[in-house]
């Protein structure tokens, strides 16, 4: 608890104090008025001033307002103890909601712990802290075992255990040496590493997951607009009932029967009325709605899903078409080179052309080829690199037009290449514009996506779809061992885009279209689909920021898992919206038949925002989904 909190604790506790004795003590008249007075004003002197604040700023219809309403009308007519006992609770309430949003704002920036402090610069053989956002891009920083990487770069000297549990939640330790290019989030386990900074503290992977997961509440569900609607609305409908309440039913009676209603007759209909307006505070909604979806993004990035607005928490919960690119998804993206084949030279030789022509690709072909190679490359020797997508690359190497890629390609140079006949995907080479053989090679399957696969089905997926630029054989076998529904092969980038928007066409409305890739020249489709899932975030600055939904590591439950934590956030969402509408019109018709008191409404009232409050942090807890 912090001091103000303290603070009105302590209020809370003298007028209850006071309030209990004055019940007890036999005094009658202004005396007893006057007694009542001081609990009344320790309890609720803010809230008259902020009720006044409120009427001269003409924004009147706001809780404050509604309470000293209430409470001051109910001391006119006598009723003192409830006067002080609906403004004692509504304190309590309000506590306890900011002590619950605080709780749970702590609660989430633990769970994140990730910005790091301080960053280490070695100076005449001493270290010196720097405040990270100070250090320039190339800057070398010592980080020690146990701290965090503060900077994202890459290791110069040393040798060591990553921890990256803070980033995917998955505490599998990652191991790193000189040469690594290293994101800033990690925690050094175990040896002093060097490194060289290859961006500045704002561009560095915490910097842009803290910026994602603080600005995500901005980005408002339907639920939440839904309900700030709904309290513009609801509380002065009450309002003008409740004053309709006081005076109608009298007056009816008055000129339908002539009958004069007596003072004790009025003060009924108006303390029916006043209970009305203790009832019509729709704080519990209006708390605990924003709240669910805060926990539930909370919760989220804490295992490494980070959702970037509680409007795509809640399209997620309602995906029931899951689209996958192959490569790198649900492939691994490493493939292993299995044969060369008609290569009119050393096959060695062939893979130098290949892999100096890839030097600049990040696609994972490209990436595999120049590990096949295996030496350093001389990226002196590539000059005029073009990389066509989803077909491959063409570049001139030592000066000599190589291009390599897909048949695709190869139609496309006019160049006459030879078909394998190995299922794998088929990389050729053409140098000078004449076939010089291809390598073919081949990916593997991630270990989960088949688990995944089958998961997701039982979470109420119905169509599993599958895209790939690769050949139509790999497309194949791959979706035959997944259990895909659909595929669809040989598809351009463009060409996704395409698919994705026939599919959209065919689903309905309420059924939405989750797109997953890696963020590696699937950008388009990322954007296109009702909600955009990159996986492998880290170290991808594409994947972060053309997705909504960041997976931080790749593996493919974690989809189950986001949906799954969607799903049980949206689920609280509800239960919250269905309980606190529903007892308040209960409370509100007991109101008017004149048999709910104000005691009661307000208890109910605080009674419902406590159990909405306490749901709605459930949202928080998805370790274990
Ligand atoms: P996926 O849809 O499986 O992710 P891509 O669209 O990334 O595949 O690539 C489709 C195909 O294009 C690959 O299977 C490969 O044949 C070819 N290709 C794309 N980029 C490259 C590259 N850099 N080098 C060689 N071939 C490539
Ligand atoms: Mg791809």
């Amino acid at each position: 608890m912090n001091k103000k909190q303290k603070k009105v604790l302590i209020r809370i506790l003298v007028a209850a104090a006071l309030m209990i004795l004055l019940v007890f003590m036999p005094i009658e008249g202004y005396v007893r008025l006057a007694l009542f007075m001081i609990p009344y004003l320790i309890i609720g002197y803010d809230i008259l001033k902020k009720a006044v604040k409120g009427i001269l700023n003409r924004q009147v219809m706001d809780e404050n307002f509604l309470m000293a309403v209430a409470t001051i009308g109910a001391i006119v007519l006598g009723e003192y103890t409830e006067g002080v006992g609906v403004m004692l609770f509504y304190q309590i309430g309000e506590l306890f909601q900011s002590y619950a949003v605080g709780k749970s704002r702590k609660n989430i920036s633990e769970l994140m712990d990730i910005r790091p402090d301080y960053a280490n610069i070695e100076k005449d053989g001493t270290l010196e802290k720097v405040d990270p956002d100070e250090v320039e891009i190339g800057t070398i920083i010592v980080v020690q075992p146990g701290e965090k990487i503060p900077i994202d770069g890459i290791i110069i000297e040393g040798k060591t255990t990553l921890n990256t549990s803070a980033l995917t939640g998955e505490s599998l330790p990652k191991d790193a040496q000189a040469g690594d290019a290293v994101i800033s989030g990690c925690i050094n386990m175990t040896g002093v590493l060097k490194i060289q900074t290859t961006k500045e503290f704002g561009e560095s992977t915490v910097s842009k997951i803290l910026d994602l997961v603080e600005n995500s509440s901005s980005k408002k569900s339907k639920s939440e607009n839904f309900i700030s609607k709904f309290a513009r609305y609801y509380t002065p409908a009450v309002c003008y009932s409740a004053l309709a309440l006081a005076i109608l039913p009298p007056l009816v009676k008055m000129i339908l029967f002539g009958l004069t209603p007596g003072w004790s007759e009025w003060g009924d209909w108006i303390y029916r009325a006043l209970t009305f307006l203790v009832i019509s505070c729709p704080c519990a909604l209006v708390i605990s709605v924003p709240l669910s979806f805060f926990a539930g993004i909370g919760g989220a990035s804490n295992v490494g899903v980070l959702v970037k607005g509680s409007n795509y928490l809640e399209t997620l919960s309602q995906v029931k078409y899951v689209v996958f690119d192959k490569t790198g998804t649900l492939t691994k993206g490493t493939f292993e080179v299995s044969g060369v084949h008609h290569n009119v030279m050393e096959e060695e030789a062939l893979l130098e052309y290949a892999a100096l022509a890839e030097s600049s690709s990040s696609h994972p072909i490209s990436k595999s080829l120049r590990k096949a190679y295996g030496k350093a490359i001389d990226r002196d020797r590539v000059t005029e690199v073009e990389e066509i997508s989803g077909n491959g690359v063409t570049a001139k190497v030592d000066g000599k037009e190589v291009a390599v890629g897909n048949a695709k390609l190869m139609k496309q140079l006019g160049i006459s290449y030879k078909e394998c006949h190995q299922v794998g995907t088929i990389v050729h080479v053409a140098i000078e514009g004449v076939y010089a053989g291809h390598i073919l090679i081949s990916d593997v399957l991630k270990p989960h996506a088949k688990e995944a696969i089958q998961k997701l089905k039982k979470a109420g997926v119905k169509n599993v779809v599958m895209l790939t630029g690769d050949a139509d054989s790999v497309a194949k076998q791959v979706a035959g061992t997944l259990g895909i529904d659909q595929v669809y092969s040989e598809l351009l980038p463009a060409d996704k885009v395409a698919k994705v928007e026939e599919l959209l066409a065919t689903k309905g409305a309420k059924e939405k279209l989750a797109f997953v890739g890696d963020g590696i020249n699937d950008a388009p489709v990322l954007s296109r689909a009702d909600i955009g899932i990159a996986m492998g975030a880290l170290g991808s600055d594409a994947a972060i920021e053309a997705a909504d939904v960041v997976l931080m590591d790749d593996d493919p439950l974690k989809i189950v898992k986001a949906i799954r934590i969607a799903k049980k956030c949206l689920r609280i969402v509800h239960e919250n919206i269905y309980f606190a509408i529903g007892i308040k019109v209960i409370c509100l018709i007991l109101g008017a038949l004149g048999m709910a008191e104000m005691w009661l409404a307000i208890f109910a009232d605080v009674g419902v925002m406590v159990i909405a409050v306490l749901n709605a942090i459930r949202a928080l807890f998805v370790k274990n989904l």
